[in-house]
């Protein structure tokens, strides 16, 4: 079928019509064909979400949109029709004057999109005189309404502070106030959330449906994130492998999904309530690479359903209001799809009632404390708080999670745990030895017994060293293998990972994300550590990969008797691989006991929110009973509970006297002055 006709909805409704937009790129090592044949529209104040794991082609498609691929090295076919005109016709001059009041662009990383050296106001400001005639204080005064207007209660102290002292949430928003500023008919949100903690993806995604409603625009968001496209989009488009393979209104793609990709996107995102299973679904296998693409479908490499058919390329088919690219007969579909969403799983693993071993790390009142110099640019000086005396220990074999939103220093506590970051005041064992401040040259043993594992592995990878190598370099420096043994200790730990011991030869560049991060993990066990503390291991994953990773660390856990601290702000990540979670909350600890009594009966008001925020997207609707105001930055902390500005339950005390942790049941430690399980 024609992608045209199956794509089309009443023309005189819709806004945007793009007809068989093919991209392709000229490469040293030949053509990349990124975008094929791709169809859709768009009415008045729809959202289309485009979803899709890394490289199938979803930035590319919105990038021509916005006619900003014609523009570069791009050769492009197709219509992209907005207003009555074809975008990828337009003059340079014409498509400027489009930019901003027709189609504006919410970029992925709102730091790059700002310049450091001025204000948020100021930049609002001049971006609505780059468009408009108005003086720069009417251009200022617009710049702190539309502020308000994104939802900030001091839109004036806002106005006045530089993006970095604003949290990633806030600086998303204000960019989004700059793309607003001309009143666009359309936005186009490249991965507005995915760098974002739940919390603040829940405000910026509840900002966006606000703004289809005040301000009548139409969305196209982009997303890796199925829980994003269920969160407030209309209509969902599925990309793969630059093609669209399924299209349907919101509804239908969560409920019926009819291709089985979509069935692998859905079946890979971990659970969060239910009982916890063995491991986690995930796609096997990674997306090809356009020189990989050949005349059949795309998917057949990693599809469980490939039939001889599947060699050819198969043709659109239409049920009801779902459109999808695949040949498997509709009426075989519901079985295979069950087969997939339904997979029955063995039980968990983790036993939470399994006898406590004795503690490998201990940290007690550990305090971390960042001094501000004044002399920095745009920088008031002072102190910052970044742990508040947290307590916690980890058993032998144990798994805690740790877990909250971006800034409160879960990061900086495992880096302390680490000892990467000197600690400023508590103390910090470990396996029984006081190492709070022990000099270098007594850490050896403990340096090689925790490991630390990072989000970005590519920066602690150095380019210019074969993968084999890498590893290889902390075997030798702590003379765990003589030279000779070296390479079956490599092989060994390249099928740890699950990883060719081809890699070994290749370099850095030549993986993927999610691989870098299997390297990352191959280093850590490369020195046969009893730790491993692993920081936001797969925030930056496609949510297959990310299944894939979290199986992967059961897998250690199970085999090597590893203890794990699992940094993230995931929370269906971290019930996944969890004996125990701690939830931390402006530096301080707020909530400690077993994953699923956390799970299941929070107490302390920040946890409840937190949990409920998750749990209501696998409903399909935005949190209620979300945190919708700032949080308060580290500098400037309440007196009394620092979650008392949020908290619904508030009382004089709460103001006055700051919450201890204690426990209050088993083995649950709440910092509240009024829990309730
Ligand atoms: S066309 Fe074949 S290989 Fe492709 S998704 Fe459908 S069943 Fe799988
Ligand atoms: S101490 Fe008071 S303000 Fe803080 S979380 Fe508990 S009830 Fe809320």
């Amino acid at each position: 079928m024609n992608p045209d006709s199956a794509f089309a909805t009443p023309r005189e409704r819709s806004l945007l019509n793009v007809s068989g937009l093919s991209v392709s790129f000229e490469t040293d090592s030949g053509v990349v064909r990124a975008v094929r044949d791709v169809s859709f529209q768009l009415s008045r104040k729809e959202i289309l979400a485009i979803v899709g794991e890394s490289g199938s082609g979803k930035t590319v498609t919105v990038l021509s949109v916005l006619g900003l691929i014609n523009r570069g090295n791009g050769a492009v076919t197709g219509t992209v029709e907005f207003q009555d005109q074809d975008i990828l016709k337009l003059s340079d001059r014409k498509l400027r004057r489009l930019l901003g009041p027709g189609i504006a662009l919410i970029p992925q990383d709102p730091m790059t999109a700002m310049t450091p050296v001025y204000t948020v106001g100021w930049q609002i400001a001049e971006q609505i005189r780059a468009h408009e005639k108005m003086s720069h204080s009417s251009a200022r005064r617009r710049a702190v309404e539309l502020l308000g207007a994104v939802g900030f209660a001091n839109p004036s102290e806002i106005a006045g502070r530089y993006p970095h002292e604003l949290s990633g949430g806030m600086r998303q928003r204000a960019i989004i106030a700059m793309s607003i500023s001309s009143n666009p008919v359309l936005l186009v949100a490249d991965e507005p959330t995915s760098a974002l903690d739940r919390t603040a993806q829940v405000q910026v995604l509840s900002l966006l449906d606000r703004l289809r409603t005040d301000l009548g625009s139409s969305i196209i968001l982009v997303s890796h994130s199925m829980s994003v496209a269920a969160d407030i989009a209309d209509k969902v488009a599925v990309m793969y492998a630059g093609r669209i393979v399924e299209h349907a209104p919101t509804g239908p793609i969560f409920n019926r999904p009819n291709h089985p990709y979509t069935w692998g996107m859905l079946a890979s995102i971990p659970p969060l309530s239910g009982k916890r299973q063995s491991r986690l679904f995930s796609i096997p296998g990674a997306p090809p690479s356009s020189d990989e693409i050949g005349n059949g479908c795309s998917f057949a490499p990693r599809c469980q359903f490939r039939m001889e058919i599947c060699d050819t390329a198969p043709q659109y088919t239409v049920e009801k209001d779902q459109v999808s690219l695949c040949h498997l007969e509709p009426v075989d579909r519901p079985a295979h799809r069950d087969r997939v969403l339904g997979a029955k799983v063995p039980a968990p693993r983790i036993d939470a009632t399994r006898p406590a071993s004795k503690p490998i790390i201990e940290v007690k009142a550990l305090t971390k404390i960042y001094r501000i110099p004044r002399a920095l640019p745009g920088s008031r000086g002072g102190m910052v708080l970044a742990v508040d005396s947290v307590t916690l220990e980890v058993a032998e074999g144990e798994a805690v999670g740790l877990v909250g939103e971006s800034g409160c220093g879960k990061t900086t506590l495992g880096r302390c745990i680490a000892r990467l970051y000197e600690i400023s005041g508590g103390a910090l064992r470990f396996e029984g030895v006081d190492i709070s401040h022990a000099p270098e040259r007594r850490l050896a043993l403990f340096r090689r017994r925790v490991q630390m594992t990072f989000q970005d592995p590519s920066a602690s990878l150095n380019p210019r060293r074969r993968i084999g190598d890498i590893i290889a370099e902390p075997i030798l420096f702590h003379k765990l293998r003589r030279p000779a043994d070296l390479g079956a200790r490599l092989k060994e730990l390249m099928q740890m990972v699950g990883l060719p011991v081809g890699a070994l030869e290749r370099y850095p560049h030549e993986f993927s994300g999610g691989q870098r991060q299997r390297i990352g993990i191959a280093r850590a066990l490369a020195v046969e550590p009893a730790l491993i503390i692993a920081d936001e291991p797969v925030s930056a994953l496609d949510v297959s990969l990310q299944a894939q990773m979290v199986n992967l660390f059961l897998d250690l856990r199970d085999q090597l008797h590893l203890s794990l601290i699992f940094i993230a702000h995931d929370l269906a990540v971290i019930r996944q691989i969890s004996d125990r979670v701690a939830i931390m909350y402006l530096g301080s600890l707020v909530e400690i006991g077993n994953t699923d009594d956390v799970f299941e009966r929070p107490a302390h008001p920040y946890a409840k929110a937190l949990v409920s925020s998750v749990q209501q997207t696998r409903s399909r609707s935005l949190p209620q009973t979300m945190l919708m105001t700032d949080v308060p930055s580290s500098h400037h902390t309440p007196k009394g509970c620092k979650f008392s500005p949020h908290c619904s339950i508030v009382q004089d005390r709460c103001r006055a006297e700051r919450p201890l942790l204690r426990a209050i049941t088993g083995n649950r430690q709440v910092a509240c002055h009024y829990p309730k399980i």
